[in-house]
């Protein structure tokens, strides 16, 4: 436990103190980056928070905050300008932003570092010295993934594709939801590769903010009103220094750099939206009183055992998604290692990833309701923020990978093992042909094979075609 105490500008923070916080995880220099940011939030960003939500506008001067204390550079190593942090570092800024700040700015920083990494994977020259070293200026990346004809299975893009040009790429791109659409200076985007092969034959390209267009005049929601995360459209030149990794290296890059990366910092935010809730209820609670009994709300052992369980619910999921990310920077050196396609190190860990955001999710959504009941009709009025938290975690449950596919994905995989997910779509399953075509009598079995072999034989024929024909 910190032997200072927790401040709020010139006061005591009058929510949880550093007792609760599970500093054991977090090196001294993580410790002053969490104070920058809790200095940052008192100063401007959580008052900045709510005319985002009022508003619907993009947290643009928050991110440029961040942008002033390297934030935007977190995870780059320090050769490149940035801070040269790890994952351990992401989870606790992600957290902090969105427990004392603003979980919009918070979502928009995930998907920011998330593209950052994304191009760190196969980092080169050309795409170091355009998007990398100019962080610290205030450029904005983020992730442009989900598809509107495969939903939130947003690792599938196929109604995206690129073809080889002059040199460089003619990349479509269709995405139904892209955080800081419209207003981000970089998109990294996944696509069907060229020369498209199979399921999981994905490329991963870096698009300017020229080339892509937005209608984030479109964009109102429930919660994270400030992220605008709306449609993306992009259909031109991409030159050819903007592929990142190999063409095809997009099944890779989704299970070693943003998978990981984004379900530990959103996960955090969850985390992040629990704990400011909870900060909340706990100001309410000691300050208000029923004068007829002469007690504070916190003084009835209802509210004490909603604030009990929300806490130690909600710490139990931080610490899961802290000690995910620890097993990542152990995997990685402190994010330090660079990996030539092929090699695995945070992959190995994404069963866990799932696992964090599943319970982070799940979580955020209890406590932050259960935080309104402690606070009562006051919570449910819109000066005390707490709703704010309680929408914004809404986000949690239905953004891609849903929990409804988490739990189905680990459930799975458990009962029939890994193979049995094919997420890339690979493997056949054997015993549903096999029950299906003992369905058919032999007139329907002879039409399926008739149809089976015709499509061998289009497919055969087109292998052999020679390429670029
Ligand atoms: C605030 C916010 C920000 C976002 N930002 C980004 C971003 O920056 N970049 C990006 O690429 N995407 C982003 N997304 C998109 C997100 O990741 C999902 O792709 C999106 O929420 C899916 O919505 P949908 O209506 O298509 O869901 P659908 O896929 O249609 O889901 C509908 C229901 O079906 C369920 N379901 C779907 N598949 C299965 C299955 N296999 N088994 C069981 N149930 C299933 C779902 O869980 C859900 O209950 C964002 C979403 C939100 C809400």
């Amino acid at each position: 436990m910190p032997d200072t105490e927790k401040t709020w500008g010139r006061e005591p923070f009058w929510g949880l103190g550093y007792d609760w916080d599970p500093d054991w995880v977090l090196t001294d220099r993580q410790q002053e980056l969490r104070a920058q940011l809790i200095e940052l939030c008192e100063r401007e960003m959580r008052a900045n928070a709510k005319r985002f939500d009022d508003r619907l506008e993009y947290p643009r001067r928050n991110l440029e905050l961040l942008a002033e204390k390297g934030f935007l550079a977190l995870t780059v190593p320090e050769e490149y300008g940035g801070l040269g942090e790890n994952h351990v570092a992401y989870a606790m800024t992600c957290e902090t932003i969105a427990r004392y700040g603003c979980a919009s700015t918070a979502m928009c920083y995930v998907m920011h570092i998330g593209a950052v990494n994304a191009i760190m994977l196969r980092p080169t020259d050309y795409l170091i010295d355009k998007y990398i070293r100019p962080l610290g200026t205030g450029k904005i990346g983020t992730l442009s993934y989900s598809d509107p004809e495969t939903g939130s299975h947003f690792w599938y893009p196929i109604s995206s594709g690129a073809e080889r040009v002059n040199g460089g790429f003619k990349v479509r791109k269709k995405a139904s939801w892209t955080t800081s659409a419209g207003f981000a200076d970089f998109y990294v985007v996944q696509t069907t590769s060229p020369d498209f092969s199979g399921y999981d034959d994905l490329s991963v390209f870096v698009v300017d903010a020229a080339d892509a267009q937005a209608r984030p005049e479109l964009w109102d929601a429930l919660g994270l009103r400030g992220n605008q995360s709306g449609s993306l459209n992009v259909d031109g030149m991409v030159p050819g220094e903007q592929i990142v990794g190999p063409v095809g290296d997009g099944a890779s890059s989704n299970d070693e750099s943003v998978d990981p990366w984004f379900l530990i910092g959103s996960s955090s935010v969850w985390n992040g939206i629990s704990l400011g809730a909870i900060d909340i209820a706990k100001r309410h609670t000691t300050r208000k009183r029923h004068v007829d009994v002469g007690l504070r709300v916190a003084d009835y052992p209802t509210i004490q055992d909603y604030v009990g369980e929300a806490l130690i619910d909600t710490n139990a999921s931080r610490l899961f998604t802290f000690s995910v990310a620890q097993a990542l920077d152990r995997a990685t050196d402190d994010n330090a290692r660079v990996l030539s396609p092929g090699e695995t190190a945070r992959a190995d860990y994404l069963h866990w990833c799932w696992q964090i955001k599943f319970v982070a999710a799940k979580n955020v959504a209890h406590v932050t309701d259960k935080m309104l009941h402690a606070c009562g009709g006051s919570g449910y009025k819109r000066d005390m923020e707490l709703e704010r938290y309680l929408r914004d975690g809404k986000a949690g449950w239905v953004m891609g990978p849903t929990n409804e596919v988490l739990r189905q994905f680990v459930g799975k995989a458990v009962l029939l093992g890994f193979d049995s997910l094919d997420y890339w779509n690979q493997h056949v399953n054997e015993r549903s042909i096999q029950n299906e075509t003992k369905k058919l009598d032999p007139a329907g079995k002879r039409a399926l094979a008739e149809k089976l072999l015709a499509e061998a034989e289009k497919a055969e024929a087109s292998e052999r075609q020679p390429a670029g024909r």
